[in-house]
């Protein structure tokens, strides 16, 4: 049956609502590793974006803070920020929300009767708990085969609750890659000092029995916005001679998360970054050379986000996923997502959430659906207008893809 346009935010926000999830990026781990799976309100309130939001006020120093508890810290927080401030920051108003969808009345003097609740919760109830409230199909983790707290956990127990899917992540390879080679060497790889076919070969043999491990969805860097294609560097011929070969071989996508610029203020630690513009014209050229390989791609800067509609309309092997970070604020949300849907139909991936805590799955897609739906509605207005007729059906079928179809196709399944 037809719809008509009165009837659009009604049908287009109930499906968008009802939409089951892809989570293309995320930082969160499955219940069986203990210390690495951050969830409830202690984490939520030390997440690094209120940390910086708090340090900002300066009343009490970078140095001073990290010195308290994880439970101090959080009160910290809830006083700068909840308490003698009104929360209205995008990662403070995210926490609300979290707390609003558990039945919670959050006021300035709750924090107290806000931890015993979360005290409630199991570790598997509260993951079964959130992936119900934002209706996640799955979430892709971040999995760092030099960092060797995390792969202590892998194997097969690792990736047996489906809802926590793999990506291998190897930012050192292209970001510190004499350091990356010697890690190596030390794990029995006979990798460097200097590049060479062997070092090529034997980086290769050791993302092999990484992935092997945790069968990862795709491989994945995070990159300063220098980051250039074939740059002469030793991380270009890294890039060139073991990370795309190996995602050849395998037949899984590169997602390159590009426009860091780490550490601006150390004294911050992970709130201590910062970002720049990159090159998207030496994007294009690696698109262009690699027509059989499929790159997941996310820009850091805001003004980079014009110029990457472009190149997705030049090279169907780039999928644009996401509003990364510092542009996960609504008003850019918004504003990037009209740009896309304008410039590329519904052939992009609109969203991921980044979560580090588990909590923050909620907040982060209720937030962006209602943008998405938002800027659906306003499509839809204008192609009804034309006398084009639309279903619930049609509907629907572009949800599907905006929220799980185009993130389960860019990944091959
Ligand atoms: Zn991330």
């Amino acid at each position: 049956m037809q719809v008509q346009v009165n009837e659009l935010p009604k049908i287009v926000g109930d499906l968008v609502r009802e939409a089951r999830v892809v989570d293309l990026h995320t930082h969160l781990y499955p219940p069986m590793c203990k210390e690495l799976f951050l969830r409830g309100i202690d984490d939520l309130l030390t997440y690094h974006y209120l940390l910086v939001e708090t340090l900002r006020y300066g009343r009490i120093t970078p140095e001073a803070f990290f010195a308290l508890s994880k439970e101090k810290q959080a009160d910290e927080v809830w006083k700068t920020l909840f308490v003698d401030h009104s929360p209205v920051s995008e990662a403070c108003r995210g926490v609300l929300t979290v707390l609003k969808a558990y039945g919670i009345d959050a006021a300035p003097n709750s924090l107290d009767e806000i931890r015993d609740f979360f005290k409630t919760l199991s570790p598997e109830e509260h993951a079964d708990r959130v992936f119900a409230a934002a209706n996640l199909d799955y979430v892709v983790m971040t999995n760092d085969a030099f960092d060797q707290v995390e792969t202590a956990y892998w194997g097969p127990d690792f990736i047996k609750d489906k809802r926590f899917r793999a990506a291998l992540r190897i930012d050192p390879l292209l970001n510190t890659p004499d350091a990356a080679m010697k890690f190596m060497r030390e794990k029995g790889y006979n990798t460097g000092p200097k590049m060479s076919a062997e070092t090529a070969a034997e980086m290769r043999r050791f993302l092999a029995d990484n992935a092997d491990q945790i069968e990862p969805l795709y491989l994945a860097a995070s990159l300063p916005p220098t980051f250039r294609w074939k740059d002469g560097t030793v991380s270009g011929q890294i890039m060139e001679e073991a990370i795309v070969p190996f995602c050849k071989e395998r037949n899984i996508p590169l997602a390159l998360m590009i426009g860091v610029r780490k550490l601006v203020n150390p004294e911050m630690r992970l709130g201590g970054d910062s970002l720049g513009r990159c090159c998207v014209a030496s994007l294009e050229q690696m698109c262009l050379e690699n027509p059989d390989m499929r790159f997941l791609i996310t820009l850091l800067s805001r003004e980079n986000q014009h110029e990457l509609c472009v190149a997705a309309r030049k090279f169907p092997n780039l999928k644009i996923f996401g509003c990364w970070w510092f542009l996960n604020n609504p008003s850019l949300v918004r504003e990037i997502t009209e740009m896309r849907m304008e410039m590329l139909g519904v052939s992009f991936i609109p969203q991921h959430s980044d979560a580090r805590v588990l909590d923050q799955l909620i907040y982060k897609w209720a937030h962006s659906k209602e943008i998405i739906a938002d800027v659906l509605v306003d499509n839809y207005s204008k192609l009804l207008e034309t006398g084009w007729s639309l279903t619930k059906e049609d509907i629907k079928r572009d949800i599907d893809l905006l929220f799980s179809g185009n993130a389960n196709e860019a990944l091959g399944l």
